[in-house]
Protein backbone atom coordinates (compact mmCIF):
# COMPACT_ATOMS: atom_id res chain seq x y z
CA UNK A 1 0.00 0.00 0.00
CA UNK A 2 1.32 3.61 -1.12
CA UNK A 3 2.13 5.71 1.89
CA UNK A 4 1.31 9.22 1.84
CA UNK A 5 4.55 10.12 2.70
CA UNK A 6 6.38 9.01 -0.48
CA UNK A 7 6.96 11.29 -3.62
CA UNK A 8 5.30 10.01 -7.08
CA UNK A 9 7.36 7.70 -8.83
CA UNK A 10 7.66 6.84 -12.35
CA UNK A 11 8.74 3.47 -13.56
CA UNK A 12 10.10 3.18 -16.56
CA UNK A 13 12.11 0.35 -18.45
CA UNK A 14 13.23 2.04 -21.04
CA UNK A 15 16.99 1.81 -21.86
CA UNK A 16 19.12 5.03 -21.77
CA UNK A 17 22.22 5.50 -23.73
CA UNK A 18 24.77 8.14 -23.03
CA UNK A 19 28.01 8.83 -24.90
CA UNK A 20 31.37 10.08 -23.59
CA UNK A 21 33.55 12.36 -25.48
CA UNK A 22 36.71 12.05 -23.69
CA UNK A 23 39.51 14.04 -24.68
CA UNK A 24 42.74 12.16 -26.66
CA UNK A 25 45.20 14.91 -26.60
CA UNK A 26 47.83 13.57 -24.76
CA UNK A 27 47.24 10.33 -26.54
CA UNK A 28 46.65 11.45 -30.26
CA UNK A 29 49.25 9.52 -31.72
CA UNK A 30 48.24 5.97 -30.58
CA UNK A 31 44.46 6.77 -32.32
CA UNK A 32 46.22 8.41 -35.32
CA UNK A 33 48.66 5.26 -35.82
CA UNK A 34 45.69 2.82 -35.22
CA UNK A 35 43.98 4.42 -38.33
CA UNK A 36 47.41 3.68 -40.38
CA UNK A 37 47.41 -0.09 -38.68
CA UNK A 38 49.78 0.48 -36.96
CA UNK A 39 49.74 0.25 -33.20
CA UNK A 40 52.43 2.17 -31.00
CA UNK A 41 52.55 2.67 -27.46
CA UNK A 42 54.66 5.70 -24.96
CA UNK A 43 57.90 4.49 -23.41
CA UNK A 44 59.35 6.75 -20.45
CA UNK A 45 62.57 8.09 -21.46
CA UNK A 46 63.72 8.55 -17.68
CA UNK A 47 63.29 4.61 -16.77
CA UNK A 48 62.48 3.07 -20.12
CA UNK A 49 59.09 1.65 -19.25
CA UNK A 50 56.49 1.01 -21.44
CA UNK A 51 53.25 1.02 -20.84
CA UNK A 52 49.68 -0.07 -22.73
CA UNK A 53 47.59 1.74 -23.42
CA UNK A 54 49.67 4.93 -23.88
CA UNK A 55 50.16 7.16 -20.69
CA UNK A 56 51.31 11.08 -20.86
CA UNK A 57 53.07 10.70 -17.71
CA UNK A 58 55.21 7.54 -16.84
CA UNK A 59 53.18 5.08 -14.20
CA UNK A 60 56.77 4.12 -12.70
CA UNK A 61 58.84 7.46 -11.99
CA UNK A 62 55.48 9.57 -12.69
CA UNK A 63 58.01 11.55 -15.21
CA UNK A 64 56.17 13.51 -17.99
CA UNK A 65 59.19 12.57 -20.62
CA UNK A 66 57.43 10.14 -22.58
CA UNK A 67 58.06 8.73 -26.07
CA UNK A 68 56.39 6.94 -29.00
CA UNK A 69 57.17 3.31 -29.75
CA UNK A 70 55.96 0.96 -32.53
CA UNK A 71 54.80 -2.50 -30.99
CA UNK A 72 54.48 -4.05 -34.60
CA UNK A 73 50.91 -6.27 -34.64
CA UNK A 74 52.57 -9.74 -33.99
CA UNK A 75 51.38 -11.76 -30.61
CA UNK A 76 50.73 -14.37 -29.37
CA UNK A 77 48.06 -15.44 -27.46
CA UNK A 78 48.03 -15.91 -23.65
CA UNK A 79 44.51 -17.07 -22.42
CA UNK A 80 40.78 -16.52 -24.10
CA UNK A 81 37.08 -16.66 -23.18
CA UNK A 82 34.02 -16.54 -24.78
CA UNK A 83 31.71 -14.26 -23.94
CA UNK A 84 27.86 -15.41 -23.98
CA UNK A 85 26.24 -13.22 -21.40
CA UNK A 86 27.49 -9.90 -22.85
CA UNK A 87 27.94 -6.60 -20.43
CA UNK A 88 24.95 -4.00 -20.92
CA UNK A 89 27.44 -2.18 -23.07
CA UNK A 90 27.69 -4.38 -25.74
CA UNK A 91 23.95 -5.97 -25.27
CA UNK A 92 23.50 -5.36 -28.69
CA UNK A 93 26.49 -7.82 -29.77
CA UNK A 94 26.44 -11.48 -30.42
CA UNK A 95 28.56 -13.28 -28.52
CA UNK A 96 31.89 -12.55 -28.62
CA UNK A 97 35.66 -13.70 -28.17
CA UNK A 98 38.05 -11.93 -25.98
CA UNK A 99 41.39 -12.69 -25.46
CA UNK A 100 45.21 -12.06 -23.90
CA UNK A 101 47.72 -11.61 -26.72
CA UNK A 102 51.47 -11.03 -25.52
CA UNK A 103 53.08 -8.67 -28.26
CA UNK A 104 56.60 -8.95 -29.15
CA UNK A 105 58.13 -7.25 -26.60
CA UNK A 106 56.38 -8.92 -23.86
CA UNK A 107 53.23 -6.45 -23.19
CA UNK A 108 49.75 -7.75 -22.75
CA UNK A 109 46.91 -6.55 -24.81
CA UNK A 110 43.26 -7.17 -24.36
CA UNK A 111 41.16 -7.56 -27.65
CA UNK A 112 38.46 -9.19 -28.91
CA UNK A 113 39.37 -12.06 -31.10
CA UNK A 114 37.70 -12.09 -35.12
CA UNK A 115 37.86 -14.65 -37.59
CA UNK A 116 38.03 -17.61 -35.94
CA UNK A 117 35.84 -19.97 -33.74
CA UNK A 118 36.06 -20.54 -29.40
CA UNK A 119 37.49 -24.39 -30.59
CA UNK A 120 39.82 -23.27 -33.09
CA UNK A 121 41.40 -21.03 -30.12
CA UNK A 122 44.41 -22.41 -28.34
CA UNK A 123 46.74 -20.85 -26.00
CA UNK A 124 50.38 -19.99 -28.07
CA UNK A 125 49.21 -20.25 -31.12
CA UNK A 126 50.12 -16.62 -33.51
CA UNK A 127 47.92 -13.76 -33.65
CA UNK A 128 48.08 -10.38 -35.41
CA UNK A 129 45.98 -7.04 -34.08
CA UNK A 130 44.01 -5.36 -36.71
CA UNK A 131 42.81 -1.98 -37.00
CA UNK A 132 39.26 -1.42 -36.77
CA UNK A 133 36.66 1.35 -37.31
CA UNK A 134 33.09 1.06 -35.76
CA UNK A 135 30.15 2.68 -37.23
CA UNK A 136 30.40 6.14 -35.42
CA UNK A 137 33.79 6.39 -36.82
CA UNK A 138 36.07 5.62 -33.61
CA UNK A 139 39.06 3.32 -34.04
CA UNK A 140 39.55 0.45 -31.99
CA UNK A 141 41.46 -2.97 -32.49
CA UNK A 142 40.99 -6.68 -32.57
CA UNK A 143 43.33 -9.99 -32.72
CA UNK A 144 43.07 -12.27 -35.52
CA UNK A 145 44.38 -15.50 -35.62
CA UNK A 146 47.78 -15.46 -38.50
CA UNK A 147 46.70 -18.29 -40.98
ZN1 LIG B 1 59.62 6.34 -15.99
Amino acid sequence: MKMDSEPPTLHSRRTLSLRFNVPISKTHPFWHSLKDGKFVTTRCGDCGTVSCPPQSDCPKCMGGNTEWVDLGTDAELVTYTYVQVTPTSFVESDPYLVGIGRLSQGLKVLAWVEGTTLEKLSPGMKLRLEARESPDGSSYYVFVPVA
